[in-house]
């Protein structure tokens, strides 16, 4: 018996070939997703920071009492974890769960009412 037993040496087959491609592709979309995300959290935080410049200036809110407001509505869900947790609604039309990221259900197509100005992003 030859130590060797069971040991398969590797050969790149075509569908071996294909699967690479795949995982490639796959790999390049989720880094251009990544490179989205990023660019869209940069912009955001940019306007966040310019809506505290313009409050500061306008106002005579200071750093602690946002700091204070920020520890409010992260408490809110339960949870201090920094974010806010959107909740699970059932849809009102045929009861099945709605994504909290989409103002229509996905079963039946029925379009909840924007409650908030943050609903949906
Ligand atoms: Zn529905």
């Amino acid at each position: 018996m030859s130590m060797f037993n069971g040991f398969t040496p590797h050969h790149s087959s075509p569908l071996d070939d294909q699967l690479d491609q795949t995982a490639r592709h796959q790999s390049q979309d989720a880094r251009a997703e990544l490179y989205e995300l990023e660019e869209r959290m940069d912009k955001l935080q940019l306007v966040c920071m310019a809506m505290w410049e313009v409050i500061k200036e306008k106002t005579d809110m200071t750093e602690l009492e946002l700091m204070s407001k920020v520890q409010e509505l992260d408490l809110r869900d339960g949870v201090v974890d920094g974010k806010v947790t959107r909740t699970v609604k059932d849809c009102p039309n045929c009861h099945r769960r709605m994504s909290p990221r989409h103002k229509r259900c996905l079963y039946c197509g029925h379009e909840e009412l924007v409650a908030s100005a943050f609903d949906g992003i």
